[in-house]
């Protein structure tokens, strides 16, 4: 019998039973050193509905009514939302219990949790390493096995990224199949919320319930999706291709061993995985970090101590909003601030906004036309496995390491990460990017390839 720890939202329902109460027991014992929750709701209780007694944990950038929502920043160090964002609604409507908010990069900024206002979560398989970001608190969170489930977000690999690096499943669906309504906003034109699981039906499961058309986000899309359509499907006869440029990113030997037995074990099921060219790859990372900053400093500018967040009183006005934002904000949004009003500005418009933009349509022109004959897209999720907090200096080097997740964000489409196997005790995650709209096929195809691979826990469980 499994005990909490390997529980699943599956299981949970076949049992029913309440879990509430040993989510809260496992945070407390092993939180301390994990630091995966920012705020634990100790006074969480089961709901009605259907997943009554499912302990969830949610990213604390997503308004939680009630229940401070920080976003890892000094400045909302204080914020207690007056509403919940549209998937927690969700999520309390059908019985989960939010069991609290799980630590992320600094409005969800970054790709280690190192820039939390607060603490750095640590990876489960080693504690002296990052379990990735933003949403590194989730993902350590679900892979320790303090919650079941959690919801993270996306804006250039910030669901997969860290679930790669703790070994779970992390599922960025197609821009706009789920409400942005209550996210704290980062950059609006590439933000998604998504799940972070131990199995892919379990991301499937979550999905029908978080997403749907909603009037509060006029980017959310009125069509009936069923997530879990093409769970039990065979997926043999499907084309797949991943870019030759993948061998090129500063790859990890162990990445790129693991990748090229991930497509073996394809061709072993008969599937067909073709080499492509995509020298747009190498574009994606500059586009998005021109793209990102310039969305973040109008996105951000409502925290001024005046409209939102902590206001240190200083003579005058502009003194105070020099104080209220330089005091709270962190050096990574900081530099984004700046960098996004720099490329907006008058000047250098064209130069560099103008430009990504235009950069930004032809990777998503690429992609498109790769899924014309392919149904499919392959890489590594990161092109290296969880680092030694401390270890990376350079803003620059983190950057780099989004060059797989990003052109997904860029071009608005579903893609999931599925571990698969491990370099130097540290799990690898493969990337499945899929066509817009696609996202039952690709949870189809990851739960095909999930039945021979499951999810690896870094515990041993005890019994019950
Ligand atoms: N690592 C990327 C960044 O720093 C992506 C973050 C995210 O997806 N939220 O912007």
């Amino acid at each position: 019998m499994k005990g909490f720890k390997e529980m699943t939202i599956t299981e949970i329902l076949k049992r029913g039973k309440s879990y509430v109460k040993d989510s809260l027991e496992t945070i407390n014992k092993l939180d301390e050193k994990l630091k995966a929750f920012i705020t634990v709701n100790n006074k969480a209780k089961e709901l009605p509905g259907k997943f009554s007694g499912v302990p969830i944990a949610v990213k604390d950038n997503i308004v939680t009514k009630g229940l401070r929502t920080t976003c890892a920043s000094k400045i909302l160090k204080e914020y207690i939302p007056p509403y919940d964002a549209t998937v927690v609604k969700k999520l309390k409507q059908s019985g989960f219990t939010i069991i609290g908010k799980t630590n992320l990069d600094e409005f969800a900024m970054g790709t280690g949790t190192e820039y939390s206002a607060y603490q750095i979560t640590r990876n489960p398989w080693d504690l002296s390493r990052v379990a990735g970001g933003s949403s590194g608190g989730s993902a350590a969170a679900v892979a320790s096995g303090e919650v079941v489930a959690a919801l993270g977000s996306d804006t250039g690999g910030s669901i997969r990224q860290p679930a790669a690096f703790c070994g779970v499943i992390g599922f960025k669906p197609t821009y706009g199949l789920v409400s942005r309504y209550g996210l704290v906003a980062f950059a609006s034109s590439l933000d998604q919320i998504g799940p972070i699981t131990k199995t892919v039906k379990d991301a499937a499961i979550l999905m029908n319930v978080i997403s749907g058309f909603d009037s509060n986000d006029s980017t959310t899309v009125d069509r009936k999706v069923e997530f879990t359509k093409y769970l039990d499907e065979d997926f043999s006869n499907v084309k797949v291709a991943f870019p030759k440029e993948v061998f090129d990113e500063g790859i990890e030997d162990g990445v790129a061993e693991r990748f090229n037995e991930f497509v073996k074990f394809l061709e072993g099921k008969g599937i067909k995985v073709d080499k492509v060219d995509f020298p747009e790859l190498k574009y994606s990372v500059a586009t998005y970090y021109i793209i990102a900053p310039a969305e973040v400093s109008s996105n951000l500018s409502r925290f001024d101590g005046m409209r939102y967040g902590k206001r240190n009183e200083e003579e005058g006005l502009l003194e105070t909003y020099l104080k209220s934002r330089t005091n709270n904000l962190g050096p990574e949004v900081i530099r984004r601030i700046m960098i996004g009003t720099f490329t907006l500005s008058a000047a250098y418009y064209d130069a560099y906004f103008e430009k990504a933009q235009k950069v930004r349509r032809l990777i998503t022109n690429k992609i498109e036309n790769l899924f014309d004959k392919y149904d499919f897209i392959i890489t590594p999720t990161s092109p290296i496995t969880a680092f030694k907090i401390g270890e990376i200096k350079d803003p620059l080097v983190y950057y780099l390491m989004d060059i797989f997740t990003i052109p997904a964000n860029l071009a608005g489409i579903p893609a999931i990460n599925i571990p698969f196997g491990f370099s130097n005790n540290l799990p690898v995650g493969m990337q499945i990017m899929g066509r817009k709209f696609d996202d039952p096929k690709v949870l189809g195809f990851a739960n095909y390839i999930e039945k021979d691979n499951p999810v690896v826990f870094p515990f041993k469980e005890e019994k019950k």
